[in-house]
């Protein structure tokens, strides 16, 4: 397995829009899907410690390890696309 490095996320949020939809998640919607960690300039509050359901590294190494990196990295950039279409954050 390659050793991870972070995704260059572009802090659009959209990710954290509808952590209602997620049951480990759920804990954290403010009440309208939308993650009560999710400041307004779109940063997490608790990155730190923020669950697993949010950490690339985690993901990568438990789920993606048969892939590189950037192959890794690539795979989210097409999830992120679509997430800010859906969002119309794009
Ligand atoms: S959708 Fe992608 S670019 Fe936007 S915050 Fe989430 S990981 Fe970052
Ligand atoms: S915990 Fe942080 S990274 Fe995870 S959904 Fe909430 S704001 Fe986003």
């Amino acid at each position: 397995m390659e050793k991870y490095y972070p995704y260059p996320c572009e802090c659009c949020g959209g990710c954290c829009l509808h952590v209602d939809l997620i049951e480990e998640m759920k804990v954290f919607d403010r009440g309208d899907g939308v993650c009560k960690n999710l400041t307004e300039k779109n940063l997490c509050k608790i990155y730190a410690n923020r669950p697993k359901f949010c950490d690339g590294k985690y993901f990568y190494e438990n789920f993606f390890s048969d892939m590189t990196v950037t192959e890794f990295h690539n795979m989210m950039k097409s999830l992120c696309k679509k997430i800010k279409e859906r969002e119309h954050l794009i």
